[in-house]
Order: C-alpha cells, then structure tokens, then sequence
C-alpha cells in the first residue's frame, strides 16, 4: 500500500517539498506507519516566506473588521470538520478521542478570541501632551511571522499563535512537528476552503533544516515556538542573533500540592487525569504529587486504587482512558526514567512497564506507574519525563512543598488542593511558576488569558494567547503631532 505524503502549503496551493529525506507518520497505537512527511528544505522555507511577504502589503490594507470576517469563516469551516480534525488527531499522535475533541475545541477556542481584534489591536492617543500636540500609539502589524510547534498537541498549539497574527495584519509561515503533520494538514485543507488571499498563511513540514531557516531568514519578523527546553534555548538564542522578536515556550514539571485539609473525594478525579491525562504528555500535566502532612498515605492508596482501574489501549475506542505514548522514542524515554527510578531507590507502588493490549501487539503503551518515597534530588524529581509517571514527594509543611516547587528547574504550572484560603494565598503568592491551579489539577489558561511558565519553561515575555498576544505581532507605532 502506498502511504500518502505530506504536502507543503504555499502561496495558496499544496506543492511538493524540494526534501529527499522522508519522515515516517505512526499510529502509535498499533505502530503501523501510516503517512510519509518530506523533511523540508532552505529552499521550501524561501518559498513561503516570499509569498508571505508578497501577500503582506494587500493583507495589511485589509480593514481589520474584513480580516476578522475571515475568522469567522475559520471557525465555521473548524466546526464543519470537527469530528475528521479530532480522528486524524488521535491516529497520529495516540491521544484518546475525547482528549483529542477537546483539544479541536480549544483550538477553536484561539479562533473566536481571535475575532476580537478590531478592539484588542487598537491603539490610543492623547491630545495635548505639551500645549497643541497631540501622541498616537498606532499598533501596526509588521510582516511575515512564523510558528514551529511540538508534537503532543498537534491542532491546538499552532493556533495559540496564528490566528492572532493574521488578524493583526501579519502573513505566516507555520512548521508543523515531523512526528505529526497530519492534523495541520487537515486543518489547512480547511484554511483553503475558506478563500484567504494566497500567501497569507503558509505551511512548511520539517525538521531543524526548516526551523533553522525560519530562524535565520531576514524577512522574518518573529517567532513563536512551543516544545523542550533544550530547543526552546536554540530558538530564543539565535532569534536574539538574528534580531527577531521571540516567545519560546519550553518543557516542565509540575508539582501537585495537597494539603491534610484537601476535599480528596472531591479533588481526586481531576488530580488523576493531570497526571495521567493524555498519558502524561502534556506541558501541564502534574509530574510530582506531593502530599503535605498526614495526608499522605490516605492519599496514596486512593490515588493507587483509581490508577489501577485506568483502561489503556486505542484512543479511537470508547473504552479507552488513557492511549499509548506518542511514538517509540517516547515510550523508550519513558521506560529509561522508571528504570532509573528504581536504580535510585523509589519505591515503585505501580509499574507500567509491562504494559499489554489485546489486539495492539506493536502499541506504544506503557501503564500507569506510581513511585512513592521519590526525593527531590532523585533523577525522576528533576528532570520531564512526560509520561504517564507520578512521583510522590512527600512533604512536612507547606513551606517545604513551596520550597520543592520553587527549586525545579523548569517553572510553568503548580497546583494546590487545599480547603484552607490561607494555604492558597501562600501558594499562589509565593510559587514561581507562572500558571497556578487553586483545586485545579491542570492549570490551563484559557484563550483570553496568556499561556506560559517562567524560568526555564518560557524565554521571551510575552506568552501564548490572551490580550498581549497582539503586543507580540504588532509594533507600537508613536505619531506625535502639531499644526500650525
Ligand atoms: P521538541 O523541542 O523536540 O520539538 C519541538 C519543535 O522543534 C518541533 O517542530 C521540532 O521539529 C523542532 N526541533 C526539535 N529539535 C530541534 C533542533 N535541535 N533544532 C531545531 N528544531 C528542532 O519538542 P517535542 O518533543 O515535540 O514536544 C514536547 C516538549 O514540548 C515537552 O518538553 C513539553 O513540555 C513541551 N511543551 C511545552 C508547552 C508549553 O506551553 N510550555 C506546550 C506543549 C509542549
């Protein structure tokens, strides 16, 4: 059987990549490739970016409430294809079917915020700052922007950005993850239904070749990444060189504080699906469980006895709660930090490792896996694992569960269960990372408020979505003025 390859999007037409070098696209449920990707090259980035900043001037001359129509048209054609968009989704990258809706709605989501624009993209003015002159704050859109984006969620990460920098007035370019490209490609088969101008949006598939020409391309204005530190070091350090404007959002490990006076029968559900939701792989998923005081063992064997019942197979069955790890690598990855957990003395409560699904022979599954008695210095305490593995660090006092909090090494979430106010005041004043979840387990900003961490978890200021997203893709032009 002849697998389909991923086409590029440019200029309004798909076209073929000028790369030799193919990516394979696996189920990672039944490992079974499913589609081809061709690594893009220099030239393919070029080719975009041309017809981005081509299509730029005509675009920003577009009156802003005319490119919000357009968004509008988006959000139809997203709810048309809802269903398609989510399957494609789940086959690609494993995660179940109603993760995987819920990640098409807040996609969505980005869209409609998106239409906000003729008021969130105005500037202001002030007549009279000395004696008969008058200050404009124009906000201007700048050019040709671009996104390189992870593989865990495939449909929604793009859009926190993209939306938002056409509506502004900008053209893009946008690089889908290589392990995942079939879900932008079904989202912009949509974009091409709803008839924007050519060159508006663009989609390059690739690895670092195309991100390496993103970053050093002149006619680029800016970018906006989201995926590991690691990467998100390269992308910031070079944008810097290279004198663009940047957001890169990395990885992290997110502390779930629980407090003796936690409402456990009512918190434990959702303190089940952070750790396990989308088999742990998500940049807000609770990493390190720590109980506060007496509540530990209670809240250990609850959190066992619900792990125990999770069902884990194809996320396209209805019976399925978790699905497997995204890819090989993934799983393999996984796998190494339970070894390596054991190696350094945590007592292993669950083991995930042998994890067998009827039917799915060749899955990428691991199970839920639970570590008790994990110390903060261990391994398994400090570095992402991005798994479905919880590690209990067991705490004396809420000082101690801030201080675990405060000397990760990434920032971006903590989350708190605790019935007293005084506990949540303290912990979401004195915790660094920039997303906090009060009885919340997945502190997940919606689209008018800003997604990111700090620390190593974000580079850049401004994050994700929420009202600055428009500081980020236009230039506050100041005209100051005096007639005579
Ligand atoms: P990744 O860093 O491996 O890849 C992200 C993107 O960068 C991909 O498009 C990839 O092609 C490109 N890339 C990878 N290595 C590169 C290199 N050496 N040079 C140039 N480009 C490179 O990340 P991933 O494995 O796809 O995604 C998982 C990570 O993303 C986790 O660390 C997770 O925490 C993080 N993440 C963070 C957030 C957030 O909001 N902070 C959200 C989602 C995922």
């Amino acid at each position: 059987m002849t697998l389909p390859i991923m086409k590029n999007y440019i200029n309004g037409e798909w076209v073929e990549s000028n790369g030799t070098i193919m990516g394979d696209v696996t189920n990672p449920a039944t490992g079974k490739k499913i589609a081809q990707v061709a690594f893009g090259t220099k030239d393919d980035v070029e080719k975009a970016v041309q017809a981005a900043r081509e299509a730029f001037l005509q675009w920003r001359q577009t009156p802003p409430l005319t490119r919000a129509r357009y968004i509008f048209r988006i959000k139809d054609v997203f709810e048309e294809n809802f269903e398609e968009i989510a399957q494609t989704l789940t086959m690609e990258n494993g995660k179940i079917i109603d993760e995987a809706r819920a990640e098409v709605r807040r996609m969505i989501e980005n869209v409609e915020h998106a239409t906000a624009a003729t008021t969130l993209m105005s500037g202001y003015t002030l007549e009279d700052i000395a004696t008969g002159i008058d200050c404009a704050g124009h906000r201007q859109p700048m050019g040709v922007f671009a996104g390189i984006v992870p593989y865990n969620f495939p449909a929604m990460v793009p859009w926190w950005f993209l939306p938002y920098a056409i509506v502004s007035g900008n053209t893009y370019v946008l690089k889908p993850s290589e392990q995942v490209p079939m879900t932008q490609t079904k989202i912009f088969e949509c974009l091409d239904e709803v008839g924007l101008p050519d060159g508006v949006v663009n989609m390059v598939h690739g690895s670092k070749d195309v991100v390496n020409a993103i970053l050093d391309h002149p006619d680029i204005q800016g970018v906006s990444f989201v995926g590991s530190t690691a990467t998100a070091k390269h992308i910031y350090k070079r944008c810097g060189e290279t004198g663009k404007r940047v957001q890169a959002l990395g990885g992290a490990k997110n502390v779930v504080g629980i407090m003796p006076d936690a409402n456990l029968d009512a918190g434990l559900p959702s303190l089940v699906t952070s750790f396990y939701g989308v088999a742990g792989q998500r940049c807000l998923a609770g990493s390190i469980l720590a109980p506060v005081g007496n509540i530990a063992d209670k809240l250990v064997d609850k959190f066992l006895a619900l792990a125990k019942k999770i069902k884990v197979g194809d996320g396209l069955s209805d019976q399925t709660a978790m699905g497997p790890m995204a890819g090989k690598i993934h799983l393999d990855r996984v796998l190494g930090y339970i070894e390596k957990g054991i190696e350094e003395g945590a007592t292993l409560v669950l083991d995930g490792r042998d994890c067998k699904v009827e039917g799915y022979p060749d899955g990428y599954f691991v199970g839920p896996t639970i570590f008790d008695n994990v110390t903060p210095d261990m391994t398994i305490a400090r570095e992402e694992i991005f798994g479905p593995v919880v590690c209990v660090v067991r705490c004396k006092t809420i000082e101690d569960l801030i201080q675990l909090v405060n000397t990760r090494d990434f920032a971006n979430a903590a989350c708190l269960y605790t019935d007293s106010g005084a506990a949540a005041r303290k912990f979401k004043y004195e915790a660094l990372p920039s997303m906090v979840g009060i009885n919340i387990g997945i502190a997940a900003p919606m689209s008018f408020f800003p997604f990111g961490g700090s620390g190593n978890s974000m580079f850049g200021d401004i994050k994700a979505h929420g009202q600055e997203i428009f500081h980020f893709f236009t230039d506050t032009k100041v005209v100051i003025e005096r007639w005579f």
